[in-house]
């Protein structure tokens, strides 16, 4: 089997990753817009961002990430809709919960929500929200890191992408 990014890192633990990614990183910006942006720029290139899942993969799906982190998965919620119509998902951190509006189960809305979870306490869609992120999309869509990379500069977010520490 062959190991992913992301399960290299949850390997590894992700509190020293983490710590790799928000050093000198901008913890301040709200990042909401340009993650938006990169995401339409990206799956416009890598179409496969856009596909639409089952529920049962996509609940499949959340158990692998949650399992790697050794972390309960999350119920999947698929819900009529939301207040704001340009929202499709939402990750309810405080029920441990990802709801997604019905026919939008979009694989990469399922990563980035679950992204929410994993880094609850980056509110801004930040460098350790971006972080995780990429490690999903490299991961569960097969985005390349060279790809991930030239995509978030385009977009000025924060580009720390390694997923390999350097051992101790
Ligand atoms: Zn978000």
């Amino acid at each position: 089997m062959i190991s992913t990014p992301f399960a290299r890192v949850a390997d590894q633990g992700l509190s020293r990753a983490l710590a790799a990614a928000l050093r000198q990183a901008d913890r301040n910006t709200d990042f909401r817009s340009a993650i938006c942006r990169f995401e339409d720029d990206l799956f416009a290139a890598f179409p496969a961002g856009h596909g639409l899942m089952g529920y049962d993969d996509a609940a499949a799906m959340l158990r692998d990430i949650f399992d790697m982190l050794g972390r309960k998965p999350p119920r999947l919620a698929l819900v009529a809709g939301f207040d704001d119509p340009r929202v499709g998902g939402f990750a309810d951190v405080r029920n441990h919960r990802i709801a997604i509006e019905k026919g939008y189960l979009y694989r990469f809305l399922v990563l980035h929500e679950s992204a929410h979870l994993i880094v609850p306490e980056d509110r801004r869609h930040g460098p350790a929200f971006t972080y995780i992120l990429q490690l999903l999309y490299r991961s569960f869509i097969g985005i390349p890191e060279e790809a991930v990379r030239r995509f978030l500069s385009r977009h000025g977010l924060p580009g720390y992408t390694a997923a390999a520490t350097i051992a101790a």
